[in-house]
């Protein structure tokens, strides 16, 4: 099975200024696809040949699970971005201040995590099987899919993501990368994990399990006017 690169649903310019044509060109176009091609050079001949990502990524070690994380965890990366102004849901805004105590707070803590994190890697917003909000830091590749944990934003604190435009400056990257977030996406994610398929979920779901299967029909019914 070949894996495709995401193609990006806005503008190379429409997420500027905060990130630039010239660095979406080279993460998307040479980072992200390089990950793309070399998963698909990997897996012919071995076990995960005919896998989904996701299947891949959780069970798979090494060069093959690294690229396969990786290509994840941009597609992640760049359906949680926005050129559009958006606002997290009332069901993510409550959690969100029920857990960090603000959505200000939730803020710092974030960006406090993900300019300390040390080297390459990854910052997330996840939900525990406990229905809590944390935060969490992934080094390289990993992912939380490889837990129980389900990511509802991340934000890429490899050096290609902000090298062009920041140089070593993370957390200018950081603080400007906060705002284009795609909300939308993060309360769509919230909203398929609790099971509220009508509190606004638009995106596809995640995970290829029942639940989404469930909330897939859901929204089919809501689109197809009775
Ligand atoms: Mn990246």
């Amino acid at each position: 099975m070949q894996h495709q690169l995401m193609p990006l649903s806005f503008e190379p310019t429409a997420l500027e200024p905060q990130i630039s044509a010239e660095t979406l060109s080279y993460h998307h176009g040479k980072h992200h696809a390089g990950y793309v091609n070399k998963l698909n050079s990997l897996i012919p001949g071995t076990e995960y040949e005919n896998m989904t990502l996701e299947q891949i990524i959780k069970s798979a070690s090494g060069p093959i699970f690294n690229n396969a994380a990786q290509v994840f965890n941009h597609d992640f990366y760049w359906k949680g971005l926005s050129p559009n102004a958006t606002s997290p849901s009332a069901e993510l805004a409550e959690l969100l201040e029920r857990d960090f105590g603000s959505l200000y707070a939730f803020q710092e803590a974030f960006l406090t995590a993900a300019a300390g994190h040390f080297g390459s890697g990854w910052t997330w917003l996840v939900i525990t099987p406990e229905g809590k909000l944390e935060i969490r830091t992934t080094p390289n590749a990993d992912t939380p899919l490889r837990g129980n944990e389900t990511p509802l934003l991340t934000c890429d604190v490899w050096e290609h993501a902000y090298y062009i435009d920041y140089r070593n400056g993370r957390p200018d990257y950081l603080a400007q990368w906060w705002e284009r977030i795609n909300w939308n996406f993060v309360s769509d994610n919230l909203a398929s994990v609790t099971n509220d398929p009508i509190a606004g979920y638009n995106q596809p779901c995640i995970r290829n399990d029942e639940v989404c299967d469930y909330v897939d029909a859901m929204q089919e019914n809501e689109r197809t006017p009775s």
